[in-house]
């Protein structure tokens, strides 16, 4: 990131400063012209020039030419021309040798002139009031003015031409580098060199810009530079910051997923295998130290705790619904018919005997009609009460497999116990001794049963075997009911209880 986005941004920032820097610096040489051009006008706009020129103020050269001011106001020449263009008057200082001279040519003394007077004079007419000069004879580049000579007024015509020069040498850029506070290169270049605007050379940033000269080929470089340690600095601080950035970053994502691991992940395992095991009903010990959390995973697990107690709990009692009669409590036909077919499979692998009994109330619809049937239901409920007591005693399967019907299942029974069994559920219906005074059989609740049974090894259907017993029940209820009745094979006599009717 930093590579692409932080570091160009610098770059630019950099190259940034180092354009206004030589921005800086080509005003100040801006100036610099400006105010040479001041000090030709300042001349050239005076009559005591304009009558010098016009060659009528023989003292003008002596009253204002002088060495000390040549070299205190940094002038180089200064040059006077005629209104042909013509040379008149020269004043110079050699820049090999700083001696001063004055001459009305390019000759002897002021011989080092001639190639820059001969330039100036061919750029007077066509060429701006300012210019950059380079010339042969002379080793620094020149800033040059020149303005035509006028009246102190302004007014004309021009009587010739004034020219200032100053060089651009290496004392006139230290005084440049003063006035600007920044390090400035002056150079001559071939203008067709491709310099690149900046440059980076290790830990300095330059910043150049081609001024035109006098002479097409070859261009005055100006640049400056700046030191890059701030930039250096600012680029290691900002990796050394990203580094630790990241580094922090590392160590926050790390914190958070260990975190995550430790608060969520890890308990939300435990909640899963904690499911799983309950769903399985295993016990589990991390169950209970999952209940005891005090965060959302141990409010789940509580939740989820209770959720599957109170699914337990219905499961018991739909299944209890299921198998159970609603009315008396006890088991339903469903559950009889189950229980019935598992013991014939016992009976079938251990060779034990077993029977089934049928018990029908004797003429409960005439109860009903006679007591109502709310009361009939309250009479079922006891019948039913007194037969399970006897079947708990017994232990035995009693059912309530009809409307006032109910069945008994005897595993390793024998006929014979069951007929005993048979007449005790017989007699404890008596015993409730419950009014029925619509009854023709007797003033009381009477029951009659049927008894089938299977003795070991025989192979016979659940179906069969409860049709034997419906057979017998059928058999006691033609014989005058309030009786109990085995079930024997046909051909033969049902085996008949005999029971005491009066009371
Ligand atoms: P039998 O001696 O031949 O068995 O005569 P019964 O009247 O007992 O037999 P029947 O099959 O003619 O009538 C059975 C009656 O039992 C009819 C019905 O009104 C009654 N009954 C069945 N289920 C219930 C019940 O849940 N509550 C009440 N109150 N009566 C019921
Ligand atoms: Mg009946
Ligand atoms: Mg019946």
């Amino acid at each position: 990131m930093s590579k692409w986005f932080i570091f160009p941004a610098l770059h630019e920032e950099e190259r940034g400063v180092i354009n206004q820097e030589l921005k800086r610096v080509e005003r100040s040489l801006d100036l610099a012209q400006q105010s040479l051009l001041a000090q030709a006008r300042d001349w050239a706009h005076w009559d005591d020039t304009y009558q010098f020129v016009q060659n009528n103020y023989p003292r003008y050269a002596d009253v204002n030419f002088s060495p000390d001011m040549m070299r205190e106001m940094r002038y180089q020449l200064i040059a006077f021309f005629d209104a042909n263009g013509e040379i008149y008057f020269l004043s110079g200082l050699d820049p090999d040798t700083n001696q001063f001279a004055i001459c009305a040519g390019v000759t002897d003394d002021c011989a080092w002139m001639a190639a820059l007077i001969d330039s100036i004079q061919r750029s007077i007419d066509n060429t701006p009031e300012q210019q950059y000069f380079l010339s042969p004879g002379v080793s620094a580049p020149a800033m040059v003015s020149i303005t035509p000579i006028l009246r102190t007024d302004g007014s004309g015509p021009s009587a010739g031409w004034l020219a200032k020069v100053r060089l651009m040498d290496k004392q006139w850029v230290a005084q440049m580098e003063n006035v600007t506070g920044l390090p400035i290169t002056i150079e001559q270049r071939p203008t067709s060199d491709p310099i690149p605007f900046t440059n980076i050379e290790g830990e300095t940033i330059h910043a150049h810009h081609l001024l035109p000269t006098n002479v097409p080929t070859i261009s005055i470089l100006v640049g400056t530079q700046l030191n890059r340690t701030h930039y250096l600095a600012s680029l290691s601080t900002i990796r050394y910051v990203l580094i630790w950035t990241v580094c922090l970053m590392l160590f926050v994502i790390g914190f958070v997923l260990w975190l995550m691991e430790r608060m969520i992940l890890k308990p939300l395992k435990a909640l899963a295998i904690f499911a799983k095991q309950t769903m399985s009903e295993d016990s589990n010990l991390d169950s209970a130290l999952l209940c005891q959390r005090n965060d959302e995973i141990g409010l789940l697990a509580r939740s989820f705790d209770q959720q599957l107690s109170r699914q337990r709990e219905l499961n018991a009692e739909l299944l209890n619904l299921s198998t159970h009669d609603s009315l008396t409590g006890l088991p339903n036909r469903r559950l009889f018919d189950q229980r019935l077919q598992a013991s014939i499979h016992e009976m079938e692998a251990s060779s034990q005997p077993l029977a089934v009994m049928m018990l029908d109330i004797d003429h409960f619809k005439l109860f009903n009609d006679h007591y109502g049937h709310q009361k009939g239901d309250q009479c079922l409920q006891q019948v039913a009460q007194a037969l399970q007591k006897v079947a708990t005693t017994h232990d035995f399967l009693i059912a309530r497999t009809g409307g006032e019907e109910f069945s008994a299942l005897l595993p390793n029974t024998s006929a014979q116990q069951a007929k005993h069994i048979g007449q005790l559920l017989h007699d404890t219906i008596d015993a409730l001794a419950f009014p029925h005074l619509a009854s023709p059989v007797a003033p009381y609740f009477t029951i009659s049963v049927g008894i089938g049974s299977l003795d070991e090894g025989t192979d016979i259907s659940p179906n069969v075997l409860m049709s034997t017993a419906d057979q017998a029940l059928y058999s006691a209820k033609a014989a005058g009911r309030h009786q109990v009745k085995i079930f024997t094979p046909p051909n033969a006599d049902f085996s008949v209880v005999s029971h005491d009717t009066s009371l």
